[in-house]
């Protein structure tokens, strides 16, 4: 089963937030949103996973160093 990632570092945040979830889809959606919520202040609805899910990117896409943010969508 391929894994993904959600990668705080894509995106600008007022936390300068660095964390990184890889993982099986679902794992990492549930995180995500647990994390959305609990260290952005969004809050855990069906849309937040929906826009999560279009975020995720493949697990090998992964880099350590630091990355180029990317302004959020919509
Ligand atoms: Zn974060």
């Amino acid at each position: 089963m391929s894994r993904f990632m959600a990668d705080c570092r894509r995106w600008p945040s007022d936390i300068n937030c660095s964390l990184v979830i890889i993982g099986e889809e679902d794992e990492v959606l549930r995180a995500a949103a647990e994390h959305a919520a609990s260290a952005h202040g969004h809050e855990d609805t069906p849309e937040l996973r929906q826009q999560l899910r279009e975020f995720l990117e493949p697990a090998e896409a992964y880099t350590p160093g630091p990355r180029a943010q990317e302004p959020l969508p919509g």
